[in-house]
């Protein structure tokens, strides 16, 4: 039976700070993502789902409970590797043949971003923002609600930013533009290479 987790932070809890703090990450690492954890072991047991790995339940799963539970999972996993310690190199701009794809398709890093920070500012409600790769090679900007993930619509996502409420509201209150202005600052871009790079 597979015994799901959640992905160990390859950081400190207090090393995103002031961007994002140890109390953020006491309850949206430890709390939130880890209750999915929980929900999802208990829910799967005894079920066709309870063989697979997380990303083959996220694909397999049919809207309900397990899936929600397993993609948010998934999707937290994700978000929490795509940051690094602005400390240890995180934040800047990529370079590369990310940077490349990034000006081909945007026209410009600060296009790019002023169009991921106009879609995670236009989600509304609970969702994420993504940067994507297309079947085709082409850089996408998607948003999703709730719990769904480009996982399971044929794209291979690069970048994340959770913009539920609990990822911002004990440091930025209600303010998601500011809660973007920080992100932007610990994002790990070496990560998102990698993924480009698949
Ligand atoms: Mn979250």
């Amino acid at each position: 039976m597979t015994v799901f987790a959640q992905v160990a932070l390859p950081y400190a809890k207090d090393a995103l700070a002031p961007h994002v703090s140890a109390e953020t990450i006491d309850f949206h690492y430890g709390k939130h993502h880890a209750t999915y954890v929980t929900n999802l072991n208990n829910l799967a047991k005894g079920t066709e789902f309870e063989n697979l790995t997380l990303e083959e339940v996220v694909k397999k799963a049919p809207a309900g409970p397990i899936f929600n539970n397993a993609a948010q999972i998934w999707n937290h996993d994700f978000y929490f590797l795509g940051f690094k310690p602005a400390s240890a190199g995180g934040g800047g701009k990529p370079s590369g043949a990310l940077a490349d794809a990034i000006d081909k398709q945007f026209g410009s890093f600060e296009e790019f971003q002023k169009q991921f920070d106009a879609k995670a500012a236009g989600t509304f409600g609970s969702g994420w923002a993504w940067l994507c790769k297309k079947a085709d090679g082409s850089l996408s900007l998607e948003s999703t609600s709730n719990a769904a993930t480009p996982l399971t619509q044929g794209m291979t996502p690069l970048l994340t930013c959770d913009v539920w409420e609990h990822a911002y509201y004990i440091d930025y209150r209600n303010s998601r533009p500011n809660y973007l202005k920080g992100y932007w600052a610990i994002v790990n871009w070496d990560f998102v290479a990698a993924n480009f790079a698949t």
